[in-house]
């Protein structure tokens, strides 16, 4: 008995020590780009410097994850098969992980071009309202799908979209045309109907998103929920309840703050609380609250927010065609903020992320006279990938080539009349990149785009989005 039982255990000892020296090989479809020029891990344990920079490299995924970056040609290892493999050739390429976009409001690819001469109050008023009260599920269902079209054309493997959706009919139509983008996905569902005139229907929107969650977010691995609202007077029983939720179901809190000059003010100069005391009554200024925009706020009320753990959606080019500011964005790095790059909707007319660097890039160096300040090139190729992860608490799964985390994955191909030839990349996919040079883009390691080629089809979208808009125009 006492024999048998040391030759188990011994063999037991032997069997753990096999699968650690040579794991099995992965039994899942494994995906290896081959020969990159350049890996951007975003992970110094991966490469050199902070960005783990690898100089040829070949990056492997199994299924949905990062399995592996080694140098390329050298043997993967026990744990990649030796046949079945689908290799890529991406020689003279660059591999990173994809874009985070942190804010966006999606349908919003119908008012592309309207009020280009408004600062936000005109833009919300002309564009904003009285096209979102027209649409039904058909028309925000197309406009969406055309915007995530756009987004992955540029190489963004996440987006948040904060949707001001007034009817069930509108999500609807949003949550299934996220769900057909193949894009992970975080939807921020904005509580409308609660005023202080009229919050009879708070339990009823309480459900409606409780169930929400239960029915599209939780079964789908690309989704994450977070609620919102707008900390303004007339929505102060909705910024509680929104924050309560949170609080309830462990999601974050996504709100705008001081983007317009007259947004801190405003309120109290008529005698009612300002944004930010109306997220303390509501008890939301804590880790989980994500603030867009954050452009007027004072340096007090940076380290006030940063000490709390409050994270930033930054939105540089919305900024600068609604003449709304230029964030403090060194100062709240100095703080410690964690800081994301979002696109905004419809209120910067593009969703090209390359364009969306430069503008955070040239902003501060514009308006400083300092071609040294934050964020410099690797600054900001952090902000739009891991910086944009942690902005949504994402990072364990996302926003680096870190084998074990998904493989939200994107490649860029510098060999283009507009990016060559070599003299820095890193500096180069910030101020010469565009959507063209982005080849490959791969979400939880399925390719939405190949070759050059978003694989789904773009005329029926863009003729559904056609003739969705001609009707909602009417009139206009
Ligand atoms: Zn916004």
């Amino acid at each position: 008995m006492k024999s048998q039982f040391r030759c188990s255990f011994s063999w037991r000892v032997v069997l753990l020590a096999a699968a650690v020296l040579s794991p099995l090989p992965a039994s899942g479809k494994v995906v290896a780009l081959k020969g990159a020029a350049l890996v951007m891990t975003m992970d110094p344990m991966q490469g050199e410097g902070p960005l783990g920079l690898v100089a040829d490299g070949d990056v492997y995924f199994e299924n949905d994850r990062i399995l592996k970056v080694v140098p390329a040609g050298a043997p993967p290892g026990p744990d990649v098969p030796a046949f079945g493999v689908e290799t890529i050739d991406v020689r003279g390429m660059i591999v990173m992980p994809g874009f985070v976009d942190t804010h966006n409001h999606l349908w919003q690819s119908l008012i592309r071009g309207c009020g280009t001469d408004a600062e936000l109050p005109g833009w919300l008023r002309d564009c904003m309202f009285k096209t979102a009260a027209r649409l039904g599920e058909d028309d925000t269902y197309a406009f969406v799908r055309l915007s995530t079209l756009d987004l992955v054309r540029t190489g963004v493997t996440t987006v948040v979209d904060w949707s001001i959706a007034p009817s069930p009919e509108m999500v609807a139509g949003n949550i299934r045309a996220l769900k057909d983008s193949g894009l992970r996905y975080v939807y921020a569902y904005f509580d409308w109907d609660c005023t202080v005139e009229d919050c009879s229907k708070a339990n009823e929107t309480r459900q409606r998103i409780v169930e929400f969650k239960k029915t599209q977010i939780d079964p789908d691995p690309l989704a994450i929920l977070q609620t919102a609202s707008h900390p303004v007077p007339l929505y102060e029983p909705a910024v509680k309840n929104m924050a309560a939720l949170a609080r309830e179901l462990g999601i974050d809190f996504n709100v705008h703050l001081h983007e317009h000059k007259d947004d801190p003010h405003g309120a109290i100069n008529n005698g009612f609380p300002s944004q930010i005391e109306l997220l303390g009554r509501a008890d939301a200024i804590n880790d989980r609250l994500l603030i867009n925009h954050a452009v007027h706020l004072t340096e007090a009320e940076i380290k006030m927010l940063a000490a709390r753990g409050v994270r930033v959606a930054h939105n540089p080019l919305s900024n600068m065609r609604l003449a709304s500011g230029v964030m403090k964005l060194p100062e709240m790095r100095a703080a410690g903020m964690r800081v994301g790059l979002g696109l905004d909707g419809g209120a910067n007319d593009t969703s090209d992320m390359f364009n969306l660097m430069r503008a955070a890039v040239g902003l501060q160096r514009a308006t400083r006279l300092d071609a040294g300040v934050y964020p410099g090139v690797a600054d900001v190729l952090r902000l739009a990938t891991l910086g944009g992860a942690e902005a949504l608490r994402l990072e364990s799964r996302i926003g680096s080539l870190t084998p074990g985390k998904e493989a939200d994955v994107i490649v860029i191909d510098p060999r283009a009349v507009n990016f060559a030839p070599r003299w820095d990349w890193l500096g180069q996919i910030v101020f010469n990149g565009q959507p063209e040079n982005v080849k490959y883009v791969f979400v939880a390691g399925r390719a939405l785009k190949r070759d050059g080629r978003v694989l789904a089809e773009s005329a029926p979208i863009l003729a559904r989005a056609e003739a969705a808009a001609a009707k909602i125009r009417v009139g206009f």
